[in-house]
């Protein structure tokens, strides 16, 4: 259980993680080379590690990856000391750890990132902003990916062995996407957008039009993913959909304590109510890595509209390009890296480094929001088909070879465990 119980509960699972993990591995006599501590909630592992090598911490340096994946402070779990002292006892000096930890509460992100030889970040721009944080300390990055052949579905599995094989196990062979016929790029699409439809019409008794420009919007439901920025003007969505048919479909869950995340479904909800008749719009329960599939697969463009910077780097855009769904979504995380506008797809709102003023900045958003639906992506999609498609096969060749899980475990075979 990642996110459960109190403080207290909370330190007792992350002192079985990190020591107990430690010596679970020497117990069943594996030989460890590096350990790779994925957010601070496992670095506890380096006191078991300084322990073993008489707290010399360069030789725990020396066996120590650091990956952070949020800029979102609330997320670096800090624990007061007299409760590490009264959970971990005397077994380990406090002034080493306060050292390494912070002076004032123990921070699992400091203890990580004071005892790693090697620190990334997971995109380049996560990269550029850790390093603010964290002033003082090198860190790098290797922008994540997505496992190629899990996120590709049934239909666009059969087209990529059909016409690159291969592919599986070497994913930027997926460059090669260009003697794939458009036409058979479309079936295959066709085929993972009835197999979704039919899935909202059993799970919500709604009927989606196959036919219709559908936007897909899944993700864990928490404010600064701002799921609800479409609803911003209400009117406009109206005009849009009497321009060109729009239908929406909408997953995720928040966390039980998340009051913003459940106030955000309850408001999408409400627009739901509000559109009703007008604009088809579905909110799918119980969002799980099955349902992330169907839905990566199964609409036409991908919405992401999270606020920068706080996406670190966002995953299920790479999923949506590897079956040729378009992504449309906020320069932030990933999508900077991927977006090349108009050919891997569109871009919300002015690139980071674009000296704005905030307001400025949520105002170039939504117009994006709405003027690229209104005469880009609806007119590219029922007037002209061909560059649709053409920008699926982008999508395949120019995003999905590079963004997966391949090249990144290579990255951190190089970069970071040969170090
Ligand atoms: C891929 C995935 C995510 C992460 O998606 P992001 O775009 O990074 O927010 C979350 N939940 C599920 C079930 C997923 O499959």
């Amino acid at each position: 259980m990642l996110y459960g119980g109190d403080e207290r509960y909370r330190l007792k699972q992350e002192i079985v993680l990190g020591i107990g993990g430690v010596r679970m591995l020497e117990a069943l006599d594996f030989k460890i080379a590096k350990y790779h501590m994925n957010e601070g909630h496992s670095s506890l592992l380096t006191l078991e590690l300084l322990r073993k090598n008489n707290i010399n911490a360069d030789e725990v340096k020396d066996l120590c990856i650091f990956t952070t994946h949020t800029p979102v402070e609330a997320a670096f779990d800090k624990f007061p000391y007299d409760l590490v002292n009264e959970l971990l006892g005397e077994r380990f000096p406090i002034d080493v750890l306060k050292e390494y930890g912070g002076r004032d509460r123990l921070n699992m992100t400091l203890l990580a990132l004071n005892l790693s030889k090697y620190t990334n970040g997971v995109t380049k721009t996560h990269m550029e902003y850790s390093r603010k944080l964290f002033p003082g300390h090198l860190i790098m990055s290797v922008t994540n990916g997505v496992h190629s052949y899990t996120w590709t579905c049934q239909y666009f599995r059969e087209l990529f062995d059909k016409y690159i094989p291969g592919w599986a196990n070497e994913p930027e062979l997926l460059v090669r996407v260009g003697p794939i016929p458009d036409k058979e790029i479309w079936e295959a699409h066709l085929k993972a957008k009835r197999d979704l439809l039919e899935f909202i019409k059993k799970r919500t008794g709604v009927e989606l039009d196959i036919n219709t420009l559908t936007l897909g919007f899944a993700r864990r439901a928490t404010a600064y993913k701002r799921a609800t920025l479409i609803f911003s003007d209400l009117e406009r969505l109206r005009e849009l959909n009497r321009r060109g048919r729009l239908q929406l479909v909408f997953a995720g869950k928040a966390h039980p304590r998340d009051t913003g995340g459940k106030l955000m479904i309850k408001e999408i909800h409400n627009y739901m109510a509000q559109l009703k008749d007008e604009v088809k719009i579905v909110y799918l329960e119980n969002y799980n890595m099955e349902m992330a599939a169907r839905l990566t697969s199964g609409v036409d463009v991908w919405l992401n509209t999270p606020l920068p910077p706080l996406e670190a780097s966002g995953t299920s855009g790479m999923k949506a390009a590897h079956n040729g769904v378009i992504n449309f979504s906020v320069l932030d995380g990933w999508w900077i890296e991927g977006c090349v506008e108009g050919v891997t797809g569109w871009a919300i709102g002015p690139p980071p480094d674009e000296p704005l003023e905030e307001h400025e900045r949520r105002r170039r958003e939504l117009r994006d929001l709405y003027n690229k639906l209104e005469y880009l992506i609806i007119p590219t999609f029922y007037e002209r088909r061909d560059r649709w498609i053409n920008m699926m096969s982008n999508s395949i060749g120019k995003v999905a070879y590079y963004f997966n899980s391949h090249r990144m475990m290579r990255r951190y075979v190089t970069e970071a465990y040969l170090l």
